[in-house]
C-alpha cells in the first residue's frame, strides 16, 4: 500500500497542532506507520529542498525548519499521497480552503517563509525519498 512522508513543520508543532494533524490523517482513514520528534539537521534539510536551492525562499525556508523541532511522520493507506496533500490544502495558509488543514489552522505571519503547518509528498517518488531521509532503512 501506498506510503506517504508527512512533516509537522516547526510552527505547527509550536502552536501545539502536532496531535490536530494526525488527528485529521486518522480520521481520514490513513494509519501511522510512524511517528518521530525531531530535530532536524542541515544535511536533513538540504536533501529534503534540493529542489527550491537557489530560490530566495530557501535560506528562510532552511532557517525556519531548523528553529525548532519537527515532527516526522510516515503515513500509508491506497491514495495517501494525493489524500493528504488534499487534507493539507494549498501551500498559501491566506487562501487555503476552510477545512483543510492550511485554510483552517494557517495564517499570513508577515514572514519571508509561508508557515503553513504541514509537509506532505508529492509522488511516489519523492515519498520514497523522503522517507529515507527523515527514517532511515524504512
Ligand atoms: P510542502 O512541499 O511543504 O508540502 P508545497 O508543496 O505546498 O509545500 P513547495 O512549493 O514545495 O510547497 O514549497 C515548500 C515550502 O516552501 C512551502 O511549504 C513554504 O513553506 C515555502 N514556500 C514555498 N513557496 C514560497 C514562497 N513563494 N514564499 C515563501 N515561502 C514559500
Amino acid at each position: 500500500t501506498e506510503r506517504t512522508l508527512i512533516l509537522v513543520k516547526p510552527d505547527g508543532v509550536a502552536r501545539g497542532l502536532s496531535g490536530e494533524v494526525l488527528a485529521r490523517i486518522e480520521r481520514k482513514g490513513y494509519v501511522l506507520e510512524g511517528v518521530e520528534l525531531v530535530n532536524a539537521t542541515a544535511e536533513q534539510l538540504a536533501a529534503h529542498y534540493a529542489e527550491h536551492e537557489g530560490k530566495p525562499f530557501y535560506q528562510p525556508l532552511v532557517d525556519f525548519m531548523s528553529s525548532g523541532p519537527v515532527l516526522a511522520v510516515i503515513a500509508s493507506g491506497d491514495g495517501v499521497i494525493a489524500g493528504f496533500r488534499s487534507l493539507a490544502g494549498t501551500t498559501d495558509p491566506t487562501t487555503a480552503a476552510p477545512g483543510t488543514i492550511r485554510g483552517d489552522l494557517g495564517r499570513d505571519w508577515g514572514e519571508k517563509v509561508q508557515k503553513n503547518i504541514v509537509h506532505g509528498s508529492d509522488s511516489v517518488e519523492s515519498a520514497e525519498r523522503e522517507i529515507a531521509i527523515w527514517f532511515p532503512g524504512r
